[in-house]
């Protein structure tokens, strides 16, 4: 048996996860709503309740959490990487939920997609889910710079580290989430989010199902599937770092 002192220096010496910070922004609140389901949940509701379960997972491994918007409160786009920014945040996750416009699309399209910035989208669907998350902003809040809009986007991808790290983030997080809900794997895509440009540091938006679709609105509600998004998204956070880590050695 080791004397007390050698067992206190020998834990001293043992390699402990260093701690990282996480800001994680619920999308929409107050008079943004966002999608609505055909339950008639509302998106700001739905991101909010896993906003809340994912902060308290990446708790639960290290992380030091804040959340954009703790209730039901409008935070224009800007302020939400802003926030990540001040903090020096290591990671900025933003949660929003999926919808489709015609009942058609609503009756057919489920599943989850992960999104990383990029001045152009992937495809066309891509560039529709862009265009939904930025209409808060067209909404009324004050744009930086009207000129062109797009310049915090484009310089934000000169910074090709962290654009390397937000891929990174997202393929980690999104194969952890689409194996442990069983949804659809609609991809890693990249589009225009003013909420994730101007971030200085890996940022990903999540669209963790469909709410605009029957059945995967019924699950997105319960507390069940909501804390497996969760412990998925930390999963995918731990195994983003670990792998950072390694590549860093
Ligand atoms: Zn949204």
């Amino acid at each position: 048996m080791l004397a007390p002192l050698a067992a206190a220096l020998l834990l001293a010496a043992a390699p402990r996860a260093p701690g990282f910070v996480a800001v994680v922004d619920p999308g929409h609140g107050g008079d943004q709503e966002g999608a609505l389901s055909p339950l008639g949940d509302k998106e700001k509701d739905v991101a909010l309740e896993i906003a809340r379960r994912v902060a308290a997972r990446l708790r639960a491994i290290g992380g030091k959490v804040v959340l954009t918007r703790t209730g039901d409160i409008a935070v224009p786009l800007a302020n939400r990487a802003a926030i990540a920014n001040a903090l020096r945040a290591d990671l900025f996750v933003s949660v929003h939920l999926n919808s489709m416009p015609s009942a058609e699309a609503r009756r057919h399209l489920a599943g989850v997609e992960t999104y990383f910035l990029s001045a152009d989208a992937t495809d066309a669907s891509a560039t529709a889910v862009a265009a939904r998350e930025n209409a808060d902003r067209l909404a009324g809040e004050p744009v930086l710079d009207p000129a062109d809009p797009v310049a915090a986007i484009l310089q934000d991808l000169e910074d090709q580290d962290a654009l390397a790290g937000s891929s990174r983030l997202a393929y980690a997080v999104h194969e952890k989430l689409v194996g442990a809900l069983g949804a659809e794997d609609r991809g890693v895509k990249q589009a225009p989010f003013y909420v994730l440009a101007g971030a200085r540091m890996p940022a990903v938006l999540l669209e963790v199902g469909f709410i605009s679709h029957d059945g995967e609105a019924a699950r997105l509600r319960t507390p069940a599937y909501q804390e497996r998004i969760a412990a998925a998204v930390a999963e995918g956070v731990a195994a983003w770092r670990n792998a950072t880590r390694r590549a860093s050695r």
